[in-house]
């Protein structure tokens, strides 16, 4: 699980509620998903009142304490998603970087994007939409149309792409006769 898709929900009138452990009104935070895939039960959040109540009660904690609550398909999706989250040791000499008119002009075309036309049927086109740009998603032109994930590190640049071909009605990968996985820029 990475740990900002689940984080507190932002202030806004009305939206803190009452403590399930002290009792105390309009002091407890609940965490959402950002991808509004997952809802949490209200006892998941924070409350306000860390030294006398110190309630906290975090997503991993409930994703621990309740395993069946993370669908496979929502396990699947989470996979989809993570190839675009580089975790790399610091780079002993200087990384090379895909330029970010290339990384930007990817983000399009999606109709030509088997993995978007999947989920699209799958959570509709403004939350495919919304999640393709969050994560930087694009769309290459190998195989007539396949999908791109730009690996970017901590600093926000582009190391490379990940490109894979996908089948638009199953939403799986691509491996007969082989694996279609090819890397940018190639
Ligand atoms: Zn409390």
């Amino acid at each position: 699980m990475s740990e900002y898709r689940f984080h507190l929900e932002k202030y806004s009138c009305g939206s803190k509620t009452d403590c399930p452990n002290c009792g105390r009104k309009r002091c407890f935070v609940r965490y959402i998903d950002e991808q509004g895939t997952v809802r949490f039960p209200s006892s998941v959040g924070k409350c306000d009142h860390e030294q006398s109540c110190g309630y906290h009660y975090t997503p991993r904690e409930y994703f621990r304490d309740n395993p069946e609550a993370v669908s496979n398909n929502d396990r699947r999706i989470e996979r989809i998603f993570r190839q675009s989250v580089l975790h790399t040791r610091p780079a002993s000499v200087e990384p090379s970087y895909i330029p970010d008119r290339i990384v930007r002009a990817s983000l399009s075309h999606y109709d030509r994007n088997p993995l978007y036309r999947y989920l699209c049927g799958v959570f509709g086109a403004d939350e495919t939409a919304r999640l393709f740009n969050l994560y930087r998603i694009g769309t290459s032109v190998k195989w007539g149309g396949s999908t791109v994930f730009w690996q970017t590190d901590e600093t926000g640049k582009v190391r490379t792409g990940k490109i894979m071909l996908y089948n638009p009605v199953t939403g799986r990968r691509v491996k007969e006769p082989q694996a279609r996985v090819s890397w940018a820029p190639a």
